[in-house]
């Protein structure tokens, strides 16, 4: 059986700026690849969070008459029965934020007759929004994805 005779001296300094090579490849594809995950991962959470508010609030509306229009305050309550909107009759069990960055959800009407529109301050059709889902993934449909508009409800004659 032949033996190699060559003594075992580790890496060439080609052999280790080879693989640092394709290490820093690797890296420059991966790390973009995961913030547009990451950002992709929290527009579309923060798509669901708007559709499941608005469905709290039509659940609110039918128990109550009348939209939950105080979301800094209701929104995060967590006894439903004084009208917060976190607790089974609503479907909500935790306060809900954007995941972006954690910024709270904003809404504009609801008064009597009026429609609510919930949004998350990253849309742009909010005001003073700053847009920043729908430079993530746009929406075929404009900004749709980032509000909410549900219509007044029907007054009692
Ligand atoms: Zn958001």
């Amino acid at each position: 059986m032949k033996h190699s005779t060559r003594k075992t001296q580790g890496f060439s300094l080609v052999e280790l700026l080879a693989v640092v090579l394709v290490l820093a490849v690797l890296a420059a594809v991966a790390i973009p690849l995961y913030l547009n995950t990451r950002k992709s991962a929290a527009a579309r959470t923060c798509k669901a969070n708007l559709t499941a508010l608005a469905a709290a609030e039509a659940a609110f509306v039918v128990r109550h008459g009348r939209f939950n229009t105080t979301p800094m305050v209701d929104y995060n309550a967590t006894d439903p029965l004084s009208g917060g909107l976190v607790g089974a009759p609503e479907g909500i069990t935790s306060p809900l934020n954007c995941p972006w960055d954690g910024a709270a959800y904003t809404i504009a009407g609801g008064g009597v007759g009026e429609p609510l529109t919930i949004s998350c301050p990253h849309c742009a059709t909010a005001k003073g929004g700053d847009n920043a889902h729908e430079a993530i993934s746009p929406s075929p449909d404009g900004f749709s994805f980032y509000y909410r508009t549900l219509s007044a409800p029907a007054t009692e004659q």
